[in-house]
């Protein structure tokens, strides 16, 4: 057994209860290897066929619906971050002289929820006043934060004086992203506590040099996902149709994976505008052949949000 809870005998009793006989299971990348494990478990327990999706896996975004439809598949079983049992007290230790102020907005991902009270308790003793975020569209629980999802945090940002997010890099990034004020990250993969300031600082820089860039581009292809979670073809519509109206070209791009070498075959086209997951263009830009906008940047290109109005709603949004 590993750091993570998996459930197993809620994942039985779902099967048993539902009668079902031929089930999909969808892990993210980091638990697929416990794939095996899960099917031999609930072949032996259930008697049921299962099938363990070795496709790539986002989260709640994601969920392979198509697949276990052509399968006829009884039941869909989507694993999200599953919750962890790794002990977060030494990192949060480790970020406490990096905090700023007295009032603290504290957050964490799914995996890690269930030690928010205990880290509450714990930055109170130190003389903190911690407040929670609230809900956002994809985050459906107080504290919690998600890859696209920093509502939350966004909206409790005049009531803080910094943020403490609790997990990985990739959603302190996140954060640090969607909120002006100083985000510490405490990473307990690592074990390492530390400020995100330059991390964003360098990104916006980035991002406001690309737009800038952008703004001379003619030709774009908007990517549209065909992930449920992801795909936004009205908003791809209303892209396309600002670009036209500025006299730029373009054309709208449908995929499942949005993987750089496949947008290489479109040599004619200047810069991708990404509607599917705010991510991949934020992160990893340098993966792709040709620069790559969010839905949001590219509305500061065409001239209907200024800068200013992009970083108030924070960089990153699905
Ligand atoms: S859209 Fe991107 S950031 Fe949001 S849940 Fe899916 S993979 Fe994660």
């Amino acid at each position: 057994m590993g750091m993570f809870d998996l459930e197993e005998e809620k994942l039985l009793a779902e099967i048993e209860g539902r009668g079902a006989r031929k089930i999909l299971i969808q892990l993210p990348d980091g638990l697929k290897a416990e794939g095996p494990r899960l099917a031999s478990l609930v072949r032996e327990k259930t008697g049921a066929e299962v099938f363990v999706s070795a496709a790539p896996a986002w989260g709640a975004c994601d969920l392979s619906l198509d697949a276990a439809s052509r399968l006829k598949a009884d039941l869909l079983v989507h694993y999200g971050p599953a919750s962890s049992k790794h002990d977060v007290m030494p990192v949060v230790e480790k970020a406490v002289p990096l905090l700023q102020g007295t009032t603290i907005g504290l957050a964490t991902t799914v995996q890690h929820l269930h030690t928010l009270p205990d880290v509450a308790k714990f930055l109170e003793l130190k003389g903190f006043t911690v407040l929670f975020p609230g809900r956002g569209p994809w985050a459906h629980e107080n504290g919690q934060v998600l890859g696209c999802d920093y509502f939350g945090i966004r909206k409790l940002q005049p009531q803080v004086d910094s943020f403490l997010i609790l997990g990985s890099y990739f959603h302190g990034l996140g954060a640090a992203l969607s909120v002006e004020k100083t985000a510490i990250l405490a990473d307990p993969y690592d074990g390492t506590a530390r400020s995100l300031s330059g991390d964003r600082d360098k990104i916006v820089r980035q991002r406001y040099a690309l737009i800038e860039k952008a703004r001379l581009f003619h030709s774009f292809g908007i990517i549209v996902s065909t992930k449920p979670g992801q795909c936004n073809p009205q908003v791809a519509l209303s892209i396309r149709n600002q670009l036209e109206g500025k006299g730029k070209r373009a054309v709208l791009l449908y995929t499942d994976e949005v993987l750089p070498e496949k947008l290489m075959d479109f040599t004619g086209i200047d810069a991708f505008v990404d509607t599917a997951c705010p991510r991949l263009a934020l992160d990893d830009p340098e993966r792709f052949p040709k620069p790559i906008l969010t839905r949001d940047e590219i509305m500061v290109a065409v001239g209907v949000w200024t800068w200013e109005e992009l970083l108030e709603r924070g960089l990153v949004r699905l």
